[in-house]
């Protein structure tokens, strides 16, 4: 007789587990609160829609926060992996000049969703729809209905506390709290931050890219690209930072940012150039000898004092380290991913709660970190397949 396995939260963890579990052992049923599965996937291609990040293991193991915490995942189940799946569904990618991977051919979210499903409903799944739960009745779940389920396994892929709209409202944070099972207060990462900086200044750059730089907090750097915006700054070189820099922030306290505007050069190398520039002035050297873009410039005249800014050395400097005050994050709800959760504490290798049996939790309802790029929904695919494994093997099952 096959055993029941009940999955709460349908997006893309429990779209990924439902792929690689075993039909032939289990029945399965995922049980998601909206009228549809994955709605925060569909709005990941708003802002570029990044399957995974196609860097090396070792490389994409380090990205993540706490770094050991997804490391058994991502090398079972890794970023090739995840092409190799798409591509045998039918959804070739191709690798963008950042190494991140997209879906070829313009192909939407939507489109992906529907064929992850297609072939989820042909192996058997099933979906409930429009069901929330609200906790667990002894060895029973509940929900909202009044219904309850006995099931032989539970995963729980409940999400994260970003963009609510999405059902990913983190209130089932209580229910866990209520059980003594430790968890943490979201808090936002990969998301907006606020910088002081004038109104004018934002003003006259919003919207403008700082391409090519690298940003650094504590003793974690990040190249990439930062983009001015109405409220800060946005971009993958600080999301990478957001778990440094998130709990000086919550403290209340600035953040200074050190951003190295010309990483190919040594600082002395910058200074040698503007020593030798022949340009008329300095902010012609900056533009035309180093190739700094407007906003660039502009940053730099906005901060420095006339005395730094006419100075080669210090003026070099500048360009290496230059320092942006950070002051507040966005909101929760406006970031794309949270920190916070389930405490990692709580479960095992295989995402076992330890104190309850048969109850499983992955992908971002656990409080692990990565920047964007495809990382988020790579880990969320691992822990998929790790644990889809992990029962498909397991002599109890
Ligand atoms: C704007 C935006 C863009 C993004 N772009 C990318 C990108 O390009 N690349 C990338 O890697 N990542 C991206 N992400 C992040 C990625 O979408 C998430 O990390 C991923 O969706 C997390 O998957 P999950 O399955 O853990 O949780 P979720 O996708 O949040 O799914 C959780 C599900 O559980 C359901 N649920 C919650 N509570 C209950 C309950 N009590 N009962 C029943 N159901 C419940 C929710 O309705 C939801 O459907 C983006 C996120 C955002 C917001």
């Amino acid at each position: 007789m096959k055993k029941e396995i009940a999955v709460i939260g349908g997006g893309p963890a429990a779209l990924a587990f439902a792929s690689f579990v075993d039909t032939s052992k289990f029945d399965v049923t995922i049980y998601e609160k909206n009228k549809a599965l994955g709605r925060k996937f569909l709005v990941a291609g708003d802002g570029g829609f990044n399957l995974t990040h196609s860097e090396n293991i070792e490389q994409l193991i380090n990205r993540y926060t706490p770094v050991s915490f997804l490391d058994g995942a991502l090398r079972e189940f890794t970023n090739n992996d995840t092409r190799v799946w798409l591509e045998n569904l039918g959804i070739p990618t191709f690798i963008g000049s950042s190494k991140r991977v997209y879906p070829e051919g313009g192909i939407k979210p939507i489109q992906v969703i529907n064929v992850i499903i297609d072939k989820l409903k042909e192996k058997g799944i099933n979906f409930v729809f429009n069901k929330t739960w609200t906790g667990w009745n002894d060895n029973e779940l509940t929900f909202d209905s009044e219904e309850s389920i006995k099931a032989d396994k539970i995963v729980f892929c409940l999400g994260g506390g970003s963009w609510k709209v999405t059902g990913s409202d983190g209130a089932w944070l209580n229910t866990f709290i209520d059980q003594n099972i430790e968890t943490i207060p979201f808090a936002p990462a990969n998301c907006a931050y606020k910088i002081n900086l004038s109104k004018d200044f934002i003003q006259r750059n919003a919207g403008e890219p700082l391409k090519n730089i690298a940003a650094s907090y504590g003793k974690r750097t990040q190249k990439g690209e930062l983009v001015i915006t109405e409220f800060g700054i946005e971009g993958n070189a600080v999301y990478a930072l957001s778990s440094e820099i998130q709990p000086i922030l919550d403290q209340g306290k600035s953040v200074y940012l050190e951003i190295d505007f010309k990483p190919i050069f040594t600082e002395t190398e910058v200074f040698n150039r503007l020593e030798e520039s022949t340009f008329k002035n300095s902010t012609e050297t900056l533009k035309k000898g180093l190739k700094l873009s407007r906003v660039q410039v502009d940053l730099l005249k906005t901060i420095l004092t006339k005395e730094q800014y006419t100075s080669n050395k210090k003026l070099a400097h500048w360009i290496k380290q230059f320092k942006l005050e950070v002051t507040d994050s966005a909101t929760l709800d406006e970031a794309i991913s949270t920190t916070g959760g389930l405490c990692l504490g709580e479960i095992d290798s295989n995402y076992q709660l330890y104190k309850k049996e048969s109850n499983y939790c992955i992908g971002e309802m656990l409080d692990w970190n990565a920047p964007t790029g495809g990382y988020l929904l790579q880990a969320c695919f691992s822990m998929g397949a790790l644990l889809a494994n992990h029962l498909n093997t397991s002599s109890d099952s």
